[in-house]
């Protein structure tokens, strides 16, 4: 039978993680906390099942939880949302992507995407016939060049994807990137999917820089965020798309054929938790202080950090160790040294390899500490 995804395997994420675990590694490779959420919202989600919230939600969402997400967007980029028509709950971001794009992306469309990029891209798109532009952008910083986007658009071209904070790189857009990036979308009228599921693991006194800032920009932007991420959950595969109420029209048509609707108690427990704006607020400081931790204890390594200003994962040059592949340098420091990360190049569709590796610092302290004992001693 043909495949529709032939060169597609199974996703570095797994396939690192299960190594780490085959090796007994330390796990620095899948990005996911080590450490246990907060007690209160376990009890909440337990405390809504034994209510008896435990049929179907509403297909887009548990009202209280987009009423809730509408009033944070508000207060966080001074855009205002109307929760009955533009927010839709989701089963992970994951599912937000495939299914905006499965909502705009005909067979023949467009797509510009950066590498490195996220993994479901490229496949979302090709599973719906589009046709995937990568362009690459390169360490240190990963800045886009907009003449060169300018330069791969066609009459062909639907959707430009962006990801801010950036996973695997650390980077962050500013402001005059999404100027840039604004005007192109008027110019050629086309729409943005952006991804911004490390909105609030921003470091450095850094402004997040939501789509949702830009008031023409939104108007053609679909933004994407994971519960998984801003809540230390990512097993409880919740997320949400923002988008007006024209393009979130169309991307309900497709989730609810994708998933119908997302976990009910799990919704209602977080539209409770939500209330508490101290967690999510905290956030950025939580992790720039393990990125520092982590900074601090590779220090005297022969790895060579490059610059980190978002989300949970640190890269790290080895090009002073070896000359070996990225792939190759991951799984021999997987199985001989028992510290597992993330090879870069899997995330360039042309497997460009800068001699990165990719290391989640979404850990306990002691968890970072032992393995940067074992990466100072390669
Ligand atoms: N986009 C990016 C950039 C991510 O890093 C992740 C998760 N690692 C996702 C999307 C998917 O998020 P979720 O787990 O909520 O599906
Ligand atoms: N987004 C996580 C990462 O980059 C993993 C998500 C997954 O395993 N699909 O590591």
């Amino acid at each position: 039978i043909a495949s529709r995804l032939p060169d597609i395997g199974t996703s570095i994420f797994s396939i690192m993680s299960k190594m780490a675990l085959d090796h007994g590694a330390i796990n620095l490779s899948q990005g996911f906390p080590d450490f246990s959420i907060d007690e209160k919202i376990i009890h909440m989600v337990q405390r809504y099942m034994l209510e008896g919230n435990n049929q179907y939600a509403p297909m887009p969402g548990a009202p209280a939880l987009r009423n809730i997400i509408a009033k944070v967007i508000e207060n966080t980029y001074t855009h205002t949302v109307n929760p009955e028509t533009e927010i839709t709950i989701t089963a992970g971001a994951t599912e937000g992507i495939f299914a905006i794009i499965a909502a705009f992306i005909s067979p023949g469309d467009e797509v510009i995407l950066f590498d490195p990029s996220y993994d479901s891209y490229n496949p979302s798109i090709r599973l719906n016939g589009g046709i995937p532009i990568h362009i690459n952008v390169s360490p240190p910083d990963f800045s886009i060049d907009w003449d060169i986007v300018r330069s791969k658009i066609s009459s062909r071209t639907k959707m430009i994807i962006i990801n801010t904070p950036h996973n695997p790189c650390g980077s962050v857009l500013h402001e005059k990137d999404l100027r840039a990036l604004e005007q192109i979308v008027l110019e050629h009228n086309l729409l943005v999917l952006s991804d911004e599921v490390y909105e609030r693991l921003i470091f450095d006194g850094i402004k997040h820089q939501s789509v949702l800032r830009y008031k023409a920009l939104a108007s053609r932007a679909l933004a994407v965020f994971s519960f998984g991420k801003t809540f230390h959950a990512t097993g409880w595969k919740a997320g949400y798309v923002v988008a007006p109420e024209y393009l979130t029209k169309e991307v309900r048509k497709t989730h609810q054929f994708i998933v119908f609707s997302v976990n009910t108690p799990v919704q209602l427990a977080l539209a409770e938790y939500m209330q508490t704006r101290d967690h999510y607020e905290s956030l950025g400081t939580f992790y720039q202080k393990k990125r520092d931790f982590f900074l601090e204890h590779i220090k005297g390594s022969s790895f060579e950090p490059l610059p980190c200003n978002g989300s949970y994962f640190q890269l790290v040059s080895y090009k002073n160790i070896s000359k070996k592949g990225d792939v190759e340098m991951a799984e021999e420091i997987t199985k001989k040294f028992k510290v597992a990360s993330i090879p870069v190049s899997v995330f360039y569709q042309d497997r460009t390899d800068n001699h990165l590796l990719r290391f989640c610092f979404a850990k306990m302290e002691e968890t970072l500490e032992r393995a940067c004992e074992i990466l100072r001693k390669i």
